[in-house]
Parts: C-alpha cells; sequence; structure tokens
C-alpha cells in the first residue's frame, strides 16, 4: 500500500471518511481535485477552535479575542512558510481561488487595465480565470487574449512575445490544468512576461496539493488557491501578492476591519493584507487550512510528490488497456487527474455506473468548456488522486469501466 515512501495505509487511517461503504462498496474517492478530504486533524482544529477560542478578531481586548486573532495570524504566517512568501503580510485570506482571483481583477485590474488594453489568458483556464477577467475586460473595453493549447494538451508557447503586446497589462495562467492535469511552465512563461514588463497571476488550485510551490522563486506575481483542495475546510482560500502590488492596489470590499478612521467624508484605508480582508474572516477556516499545512509538512510533501506523480503513471497505463478508453491530455509533464471519454458512452453515464460500484469521479467540463471545445468533446471522465489513493483505488476504477462496457455492450 505504500509508494515514494509514503505509508498510505497510514495516511487513510488519518482520513475518517473513506473508511464508509456507498452503495454497499468500499467508498473509493477519485474525486480530489474538486474537493478534498479532510485529515482528523483538521477538523479536530476546527472544533478546537468553536470549543474554546470562537471570537471576532483584530477587535477585542478580551482573551478570547486576543486568542482567535492569535490562532488567525498564526494561521497566515503558516501558509506564508507554505508558499515560502517573504513575509505573511503578503497573503490575504479570501473565500478560494474564485475570489482571489476577482479581488485581483477587481482591484489591480481596474486601476491598471484601460480602453484598448490585453489581457492574455491561456486555453488551459478554469472558468474561475477566464469569467472575471471577461468581465473586467466588457466593463473597460479592454481585450481579452489567449495563449493556444495542442492536441496534447500542452500551451503552444512559440508565439507568446507576439501575443505579449505593449498593451498587454497583465497574463493570467493556471500551474496545472484541473481538466487535464498538464503541469504548466509558469517559471518560464513568468520570465518571458517580465522581460516585456508584464506581471503574472498564477493560479494554483491544483498545483499546491501535488508539489511544493516557492512564489519567490517562481518570481509570480500573484497566486491563488483555495483551502478545500489543500485537504482544508471550504470556504478559505488564499492570495499570495508581492507586497509592493499589495499596497498599491485600491481596496476590494468595504467595511469592517479594512480601515484606518472613516469618517462621512473620508476613509483611511487598513495596511496590507487587512485592507483587502472586510469584514469578520472565516477564523475557523483559516485554522483549519493551517492545521492542514501541519498535516502535509507531517506527512511530507516530498513523499506525496512522489507517490502522486507514481499512482497518475499507474492509473494512466491501468485506464489505456480499458478497450474503448481515450485520454486526453498527453502533455509533457502530469499532475493529479487523468481525464477520459470512452467511445460511444455519455461521461455521465460513466459516472453514474461507477458510482453504483462506490467510485466517486467527476464528469462534465470540469469548468473549462472553452479547453473542451479545443478538444471537440463536451465533456470527459475525470479521475483525480490524491495523497491517500492507492492502486486499489484505480483497479476498482478499471473494474467498474469493465463494468460500464458490459452495460452498453
Ligand atoms: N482554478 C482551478 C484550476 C480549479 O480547479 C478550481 C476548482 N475546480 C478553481 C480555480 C476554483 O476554485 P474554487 O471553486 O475553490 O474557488
Amino acid at each position: 500500500m505504500s509508494g515514494g515512501g509514503l505509508d498510505v495505509a497510514k495516511v487513510r487511517a488519518d482520513f475518517p471518511i473513506l473508511s464508509q461503504e456507498v452503495r454497499g462498496r468500499p467508498l473509493v474517492y477519485l474525486d480530489s481535485a474538486a474537493s478534498a478530504q479532510k485529515p482528523q486533524a483538521v477538523i479536530d482544529a476546527i472544533s478546537h477552535f468553536y470549543t474554546h477560542d470562537n471570537a471576532n478578531v483584530h477587535r477585542g481586548v478580551h482573551t478570547l479575542s486576543e486568542r482567535a486573532t492569535a490562532a488567525f495570524e498564526a494561521a497566515r504566517e503558516k501558509v506564508a512558510r507554505f508558499l515560502h512568501a517573504k513575509s505573511d503580510k503578503e497573503i490575504v485570506f479570501v473565500r478560494g481561488t474564485t475570489e482571489a482571483i476577482n479581488l485581483v481583477v477587481q482591484t489591480f485590474g481596474r486601476k491598471n487595465i484601460g480602453p484598448g488594453d490585453e489581457v492574455l489568458i491561456t486555453a488551459l483556464e478554469h472558468h474561475a480565470n477566464i469569467v472575471p477577467w471577461q468581465m473586467l475586460c466588457e466593463q473597460v473595453g479592454a481585450k481579452l487574449k489567449q495563449i493556444p493549447v495542442d492536441t496534447r494538451g500542452d500551451l503552444v508557447l512559440d508565439g507568446l512575445e507576439e501575443l505579449l503586446t505593449p498593451r498587454t497589462r497583465i497574463l493570467a495562467v493556471t500551474h496545472v490544468s484541473n481538466a487535464l492535469g498538464t503541469v504548466v511552465p509558469v517559471k518560464e512563461i513568468i520570465r518571458r512576461a517580465h522581460a516585456r514588463g508584464v506581471p503574472v497571476l498564477v493560479d494554483g488550485a491544483q498545483s499546491v496539493t501535488h508539489f511544493s510551490v516557492d512564489v519567490v522563486d517562481l518570481d509570480c506575481d500573484f497566486y491563488a488557491f483555495s483551502g478545500h483542495k489543500l485537504f482544508g475546510p471550504m470556504g478559505i482560500g488564499v492570495l499570495y501578492g508581492k507586497k509592493e502590488h499589495l499596497e498599491s492596489m485600491p481596496p476590494y470590499q468595504g467595511g469592517g476591519d479594512m480601515i484606518l478612521s472613516v469618517t462621512l467624508e473620508k476613509t483611511l484605508y487598513n495596511r496590507v493584507p487587512y485592507r483587502f480582508e472586510a469584514g469578520t474572516p472565516d477564523v475557523a477556516g483559516a485554522v483549519g487550512l493551517g492545521a492542514a499545512i501541519d498535516y502535509l509538512g507531517q506527512v511530507g510533501l516530498d513523499a506525496i510528490a512522489t507517490h502522486d506523480r507514481e499512482l497518475l503513471a499507474y492509473a494512466e497505463q491501468a485506464l489505456k488497456a480499458v478497450p474503448g478508453v481515450r485520454i486526453l491530455g498527453q502533455g509533457r509533464e502530469r499532475s493529479g487527474v487523468v481525464s477520459f471519454i470512452m467511445e460511444d458512452i455519455h461521461p455521465h453515464d460513466v459516472g453514474t455506473i461507477l458510482d453504483r460500484e462506490g467510485v466517486a469521479v467527476r464528469t462534465g467540463h470540469h469548468c473549462a468548456q472553452p479547453l473542451m471545445q479545443c478538444f471537440g468533446v463536451a465533456a470527459t471522465v475525470r479521475a483525480s488522486m490524491a495523497l491517500y489513493n492507492t492502486r486499489e483505488d484505480v483497479d476498482a476504477l478499471v473494474r467498474g469501466l469493465h463494468k460500464v462496457r458490459e452495460v452498453f455492450a
């Protein structure tokens, strides 16, 4: 049961939800790219917070409020260390990747993007890294352009310098495609964009879960991820921004905590990152996310990366051997997910039959409709893997797919 130095049996025991049966079969959870399961340590941290420390943050002088504030800020420090950021002041707590990107669009974007300017994204993006930019472009009269993808699922970077024009104000790119698993060479893209003076936002929703990320080494301007995909709670996420950017950006939402002083005539805004955290934050969520980061540190990010790589290779081999299965996305480097279609069988039918076997996979367009259009399909079946998945899980998926074939024979 172990792979890459990871004791997967021990890891699985840390995730209580995995030990249940679904439809009379042991649960095989292959949908972590949509939302990952939570280790007991995360559940306990949230429960401990509400049981012992719950109070509002940054406001009270009483003991519980001080404790809650300390727990919240300790979580921010953990996130900063996790991303190798220079300072915890570069970490803004948000609801998730979606809100992080919307924040950048509506603050950095509104300030720096005007009529005739260009925003460059890629053909691999999740809707969360398309629609907010499209909305801004419509609002200000800017143009949305994209780096194309080839038939293997890799970005076509030959023409990047032509796409980076003097009007390009930002490049927004995913680190790992949620629909195909392609790992994008973001470091190289950032270097080439910076050479043209273009800042880069990286959508890290699918990367932080599989390998270590160093925002200083990448030199990205913004990095976004969601707690719930990182084995933490739903409703909490992170925007990393270089301090000089955050300090130059206007606030996102107005309200409590983001101000220094308010009169009817004028408000003085708080320093970063608090300027971007209006209202009561999800303190328990941040505490839970901090516990998830601690947990991953204990298991070992390198061991997780090796395990995930080995399991993905095993899954791809196993799926290729199933008659009628076509894998989409054979990019140079892949991580976490394998997307496929079955000849003449709708992905939703595949997913429904797999569920009867206790196997949970994702079916649909994976919030990446433009990418699906590039591949000429409306939907795929996506199996996504995490540190608690095993070869036995993949074998159960393959057995399920043979059942699907029998049903449709
Ligand atoms: N970007 C990518 C690459 C994703 O996979 C997802 C989640 N599927 C998102 C953004 C959006 O994340 P959230 O819904 O947690 O905001």
